[in-house]
């Protein structure tokens, strides 16, 4: 098909796509503990009605242990044709508090060119993108394909992690298409080339058998809590750089927002200044970031006159690409030893790591989905990176590093993703879809 021929199937094709999208929507496809499952089998059982609507010779639901099934889907490829890896999920985050909701979360509305709903971007319009895409094609593939639609990505994605680490073969490819990122801006193409790593862990401090009273103990007696907070800002320094030795700052080397934009997007409240150093992309994309996200300490209601016996908190590492998370999870324990007053006893419980990414240049399948996204955004992408992770990226990567691994979708920073009233932007989905059928009929083996 001619790119001007496969313009115009999209653009037949875009009441379907907004048809089948306004399906997905709809069912509340929560994969989180305590939400119904029922609906989570029937968003899999939509998607793979949707799958074999486009034609797919092959589609049938995976289970995964522990979790939802996976929807899968192949096609074969064409003598002398490369394959194709297309990844979705078809879980969705939790409403929150429907009140924020200017429209319910699980009725699409359409307003103008956007369309409200929970998972209309993340990540169902990245799954839509892929099915409208294929359909131009009206099953004569130019490629083979591969399709995997993962079912709890938002609350447990390390088990799909172990089904294709146990069965590689699914996800073996020359290229792979994660679709489930985005555009900083609506109309501004972007390839997401990096992607940070994370590590986390709960540390505990000792310092008494019991809390004892802080009159009768007070100013003597080692303060298990005042001792953790020591340890904890001993990790940053006033500027708010992390200063853990080994955790060196690192450049992105493309573009950054400006500190205006970020603090916009960010919410940062007038005379808050931001904290760290390097550009905004130097210090979200690609250098280390540590945040203390729980504290287990008594609460301001009902507290006591007691010095404390025990203290928890939980640290979040994100880690660049260039960084090792076993290595990094190893530092800041460590450093937090080390910077332990007074001989209180530490301990380190709960850890988890998962690697971050950096995509390779110059492959035929970059150059394919560059040309494809100039050509239906009428600008060339530009290199982004991520600050949040995607541990299976990094997992295919692993598995198979010869393919060539691209990230872009549907969403935006506007988006609201994982908050109330998300959307996404019709126009931008047209164009995605576009970019996706262009590439897949253009990709060919060097
Ligand atoms: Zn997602």
């Amino acid at each position: 098909m001619t790119p001007a021929e496969i313009e115009g199937a999209v653009e037949a094709g875009m009441p379907q796509a907004i048809e089948d999208l306004t399906k997905l929507v709809s069912i509340p496809s929560v994969a989180f503990p305590g939400h119904p499952e029922a609906p989570v089998h029937e968003a899999a059982a939509a998607v793979a009605d949707l799958l074999r609507s486009v034609g797919l010779p092959h589609v049938e639901l995976i289970p995964v242990e522990g979790s939802f099934p996976a929807v899968y889907a192949t096609a074969p490829a064409p003598p002398g044709a490369p394959t194709v890896l297309l990844y979705a999920h078809y879980d969705v985050q939790p409403s929150g508090d429907v009140a924020l909701w200017r429209t319910p979360p699980f009725e699409p509305t359409v307003i103008g060119d956007a369309m409200y709903g929970r998972g209309a971007a993340d990540d169902k319009g990245g799954l839509i993108a892929h099915i409208a895409a294929l359909r131009v094609f009206q099953g004569d593939f130019p490629v083979g394909l591969k399709v995997i639609v993962e079912g709890q990505e938002e609350y447990a994605g390390e088990r799909l992690e172990s089904l294709v680490e146990a069965r590689p073969e699914l996800v073996h490819a020359d290229a792979m298409v994660i679709g489930d990122v985005g555009n900083p801006k609506v109309g501004d193409p972007a390839l997401t080339t990096m992607l940070r790593g994370m590590a986390a862990f709960t540390v505990e401090v000792r310092s008494l058998g019991d809390a004892v009273h802080s009159g009768s103990f007070g100013g003597a007696a080692p303060d298990a809590l005042s001792a953790l907070m020591r340890m904890l800002t001993a990790m940053h320094d006033d500027n708010g750089d992390v200063r853990v030795p080994g955790l060196e700052r690192g450049v992105f080397p493309g573009e950054s927002s400006s500190e205006k934009e970020f603090r916009a997007t960010a919410g940062v409240l007038d005379g808050v200044s931001l904290v760290g150093s390097g550009s905004i992309a130097d210090r979200v994309w690609a250098s280390y970031a540590i945040t203390v996200t729980g504290l287990d300490v008594p609460s301001v209601s009902g507290a006591i006159n007691a010095v404390q016996a025990v203290a928890r908190a939980r640290v979040t590492i994100r880690i660049p690409p260039s960084g090792d998370a076993a290595t990094a999870l190893k530092t800041v324990s460590a450093f937090l030893a080390e910077n332990a007053p007074w001989g209180v006893q530490v301990s380190f419980d709960d850890t988890v790591t998962g690697s971050g990414f950096r995509a390779s240049e110059g492959g035929p399948a970059r150059a394919a989905i560059e040309k494809a996204m100039e050509h239906a955004f009428g600008r060339a992408p530009r290199e982004v990176g991520q600050g949040g992770s995607i541990p299976l990226v990094a997992k295919l990567a692993t598995l198979h590093p010869q393919a060539e691994i691209l990230l872009y979708g549907v969403e935006d920073e506007d988006a609201s993703i994982h908050a109330p009233n998300e959307r996404v932007i019709l126009g931008e989905l047209r164009r995605i879809i576009t970019a996706e059928a262009l590439f897949l009929s253009t990709y060919t083996h060097p």
